[in-house]
């Protein structure tokens, strides 16, 4: 693990405390979640149920999980079985890449990645295939004929996050069949990183739709995702991952030796705020796009090329026209110059000059605060 440093959200986090800067760079909301939610932790908490959980996750929060996947994408998932709770969507994901990974093995994924992929993946002895993704006509997408060299004999699962982060991309009916006829070719698994399910806005070319959910990918998908986004419950980290019987049963047997179990009062609060009404997610989805024009206008006038997300937290943004050159250097230099902080996008590329000049803005802020950080902005 020694190249890996402390990564760049919590690097940038606390630059922009040192610094008194607006901070759009992790993606966190600073608003709370549901108060049903916030009020079942409380009562959770107060109503002694303080010790371990059960392994899986508390029966309720499988059960409304399974009611989840089934109202939203059609999926089946045995609650006793087939679900396991994790320490967020980082654990599922470590915990998957662990289980299913033997050293050597390669893992395709597409880049930029979010940044936790390439620790898991050395975690593991693993190798990372990336493809990259680039913007063309202000949609990123990436070259068929590079997926299907990445590739090979020694292609052991395929890591795909959509929506996706950082770019906002939502993958589309046809490029999910290209990578699920490529995991059919290459007897490949497939763990998808969704915990930006429900943040695909209402003028994107696509809806989500789970890899999973594609005809014979039920069988070698572990679906992941987690109420830190949906439910604006970031610090919380509960998180899941579903798929057939023997790949969650791998799952668990290493997630069982890396925390054992998590966070057991906040699971049934998770459990309440799955069963919100179909209102309830419909109002997260269009406040979150609202954010987005918000801060894709502002961006715009103070003078970035922005790259209008599809979905997720994120707007992407080039730097050229302020004449950027390059992402880190302008991220790093940005709170001195203006009191905003953003995450430069090149650290999640092992080609980076694909990222060079790109950098990324959460929008999940009060209006206030988007506002303020354009403002900001404006000065440069
Ligand atoms: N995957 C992606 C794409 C993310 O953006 C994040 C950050 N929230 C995570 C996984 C981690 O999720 P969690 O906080 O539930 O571990
Ligand atoms: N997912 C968040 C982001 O992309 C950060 C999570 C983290 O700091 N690990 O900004």
């Amino acid at each position: 693990m020694r190249p890996f440093g402390t990564t760049i959200f919590a690097e940038m986090s606390a630059l922009a405390v040192r610094t008194g800067s607006v901070n759009l760079g992790q993606g966190f909301p600073d608003t709370d979640g549901p108060a049903v939610m916030l009020d079942a932790a409380a009562a959770a908490i107060h109503g002694g149920r303080n010790q371990y959980p059960p392994g899986p996750g508390v029966p309720e929060l499988r059960t409304a999980i399974s009611a989840h996947q089934k109202a939203f994408w059609g999926l089946d998932y045995d609650p006793d079985g087939e679900i396991l709770v994790t320490a967020g969507a980082t654990e599922a994901i470590a915990a998957s890449i662990l289980a299913l990974c033997e050293p050597g093995d390669e893992v395709v994924c597409f880049e930029p990645y979010y940044d936790s992929y390439a620790a898991s993946i050395a975690l593991a002895g693993a190798v990372r295939r990336p493809v990259t993704l680039r913007a063309h006509d202000g949609r990123y997408t990436f070259d068929p004929a590079e997926l299907r060299a990445a590739f090979g004999p020694r292609t052991r699962l395929v890591l795909l996050n959509s929506p996706h982060n950082p770019t906002g991309k939502v993958f589309s009916a046809d490029e999910l069949a290209q990578v699920a006829a490529l995991c059919a070719e290459f007897d490949a698994y497939a763990v998808t990183d969704e915990v930006y399910e429900h943040l695909v806005f209402s003028d994107a070319a696509a809806p989500h739709v789970p890899l999973a959910s594609l005809p014979g990918m039920r069988d070698r998908t572990v679906q992941i995702s987690s109420a830190g986004k949906t439910f604006s419950c970031t610090g919380w980290k509960i998180g899941w991952a579903c798929g057939p019987r023997p790949l969650v049963s791998a799952v668990t047997r290493v997630k069982q030796f890396l925390t054992y179990v998590n966070a057991g009062p906040l699971q049934p609060a998770v459990a309440v705020a799955l069963d919100s009404p179909p209102s309830y997610y419909e109002q997260f989805r269009d406040d979150l796009q609202r954010k987005r024009d918000r801060l894709c206008q502002g961006l715009t006038e103070a003078g970035f090329a922005v790259l209008r997300p599809e979905g997720t937290y994120f707007v992407t943004a080039d730097i050229t026209p302020l004449g950027g050159t390059d992402g880190v250097e302008f991220c790093l230099a940005l709170p001195e110059r203006c009191g905003v902080v953003a995450v430069p996008t090149q650290v999640f590329y092992d080609d980076v000059t694909a990222g060079r000049r790109l950098v990324r803005f959460a929008f999940c802020k009060r209006d206030e605060v988007l506002d303020e950080a354009v403002a900001r902005l404006r000065r440069l």
